[in-house]
């Protein structure tokens, strides 16, 4: 258990109906008790004030709960007081929290200690965050599943394969005198791979699934690049946010195509300021492109290929996953897109023809032919997979060496490898500095 309690303002920023400071950790409830005038029960939503005990000044009408440890998010002793949700009520409760004795929590601290506390394992504290960061219905089905630990139990399953196959190998370098029941380790290792594999084949779609597709809509002035973009965005009756983009000017509309979420970077209005400042435009548009998992090239079916379209598909490069919007087929066509190199779709995002097919192949662009499994077992992020790969490296390794006779204290070096890259994935053989790592994409307050 740790020494230190810790605070933050677990809602937003900004005005809202109401945000909460939340305190984790030994001294929580006392903490509360110096700043809150009311009675403070147990499990119960407590009506009361946050006073300055200084001034004796009230800062917020609030509802407080106290939850004891260690049935709580952190297994610690955790009190959530509900203020005004604007930002000086909110600032004001935390520092008095502060003064008395909390800590300012670091990003995904309280996960960080539902983790330490054992509550939950590594993968399920990387669901937390991707359920938090969900933007289409799937993604935030798969997070769930892995929060509730299927992934876990998978990975823990190959890993106590590995496991006793060491601990059979390690009896017989310890006591090679003593007689020890010959075991075929080969056929459960064996098996433990094919797992392996069968999860390292979900991971591609898992990780489009949680991280979503960045995906560039480029192509010269006037093609349609805005009117597909809204014919996207329109075509998408669920949730639509708009996010900041990676650049400082570029706006990310997340759209939901089939529960893939595609975070459409609207170069649109980068390109028309091309007559401004042009190369800033094709430096923007490079950008973009160079960030993008699949890019839509935006061409105007109508009018033959200018120098303008060559010059944007210089950018292009050989970057495999893009896909041509032959767009405004409504109109006489005139360019032949097809001999281009890339997939192409015809398109008009006046009539809607074509927007179907479109978002059908981005779809499958963006999946590649990756494996989904609906029932949640998916490896959900690069951490997980490259684990699982160096794990599954180790273990093809140690059958290699098992099937060619190597001493057993060679096969045991692989097998120990592979066991410990599992670990990482469920958090039992982690380092402390890749828990930061981790950590640190967290909101402060979760
Ligand atoms: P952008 O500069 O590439 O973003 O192009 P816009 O989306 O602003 O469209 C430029 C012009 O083409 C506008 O007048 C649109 O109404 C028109 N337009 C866009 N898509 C189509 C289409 O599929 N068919 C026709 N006929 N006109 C289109």
């Amino acid at each position: 258990m740790y020494q230190d309690t810790i605070a933050a303002i677990s809602t937003p920023l900004g005005e809202g109906g109401i945000g909460i400071v939340r305190l984790s950790g030994k001294d929580a409830l006392s903490i509360a008790k110096t700043v809150f005038r009311g009675k403070l029960s147990h499990r119960r939503l407590n009506y009361g004030h946050i006073i300055d005990p200084d001034q004796g000044e009230v800062v917020d009408e609030v509802l407080v709960s106290y939850m004891a440890a260690p049935h709580t998010y952190t297994r610690e002793d955790v009190v959530e007081i509900n203020c005004h949700g604007g930002p000086l009520p909110l600032q004001r409760t935390l520092q008095l929290v502060l003064r008395y004795g909390a800590r300012l929590a670091n990003p995904g601290e309280f996960t960080l200690r539902a983790f330490l506390n054992g509550r939950i394992d590594l993968a399920q504290a990387e669901s937390v965050l991707s359920i938090v960061s969900a933007r289409t219905e799937a993604s935030l089905r798969l997070a769930v599943q892995g929060l509730e630990g299927r992934l876990s139990a998978a990975v823990r399953a190959v890993r106590s394969q590995v496991m006793s196959a060491l601990a059979y190998l390690t009896a017989r370098i310890d006591f090679p005198e003593d007689e020890i029941e010959p075991q075929d380790i080969v056929q459960p290792l064996s098996k433990a791979l094919q797992s392996l594999h069968g999860l390292i084949a979900t991971a591609d779609a898992g990780i489009v699934y949680r991280q979503g597709v960045r995906t560039a809509i480029v192509g010269r002035p006037n093609v349609g690049k805005s009117s597909l973009l809204n014919r996207l965005l329109r075509q998408d009756r669920s949730i639509v946010t708009a996010i900041p983009g990676t650049t400082r000017d570029t706006i990310e509309e997340v759209v939901n195509l089939k529960g893939v979420p595609f975070l459409l970077v609207d170069t649109a209005g980068i390109i028309r300021s091309r007559d401004l400042v042009e190369s800033l435009g094709v430096e923007r548009s490079r950008k973009a492109i160079e960030q993008a998992d699949l890019v839509l090239l935006v061409i105007d079916l109508s009018q033959p290929i200018t120098d303008a379209d060559r010059e944007i598909m210089e950018l292009l490069g050989n970057k495999k996953t893009a896909l041509v919007a032959a767009n405004k087929c409504d109109l006489p066509q005139q360019a032949e897109p097809e001999g281009l190199g890339w997939e192409v779709v015809h398109t008009s995002a006046l009539t809607g023809e074509g927007l179907a097919q479109l978002e059908e192949r981005m779809v499958d662009l963006a999946l590649g032919g990756r494996i989904f499994v609906s029932d949640g077992l998916m490896v959900q992020n690069v951490r997980q997979k490259e684990a699982l790969e160096r794990a599954g490296r180790n273990l093809s390794q140690a059958l290699s060496g098992t099937a060619s006779s190597m001493p057993d204290d060679f096969i045991t070096i692989d097998l120990t490898a592979a066991a410990s890259a599992l670990g990482e994935i469920t958090g039992e053989t982690v380092q402390d500095d890749l828990l930061e790592a981790i950590f640190s994409n967290f909101c402060v307050g979760k």
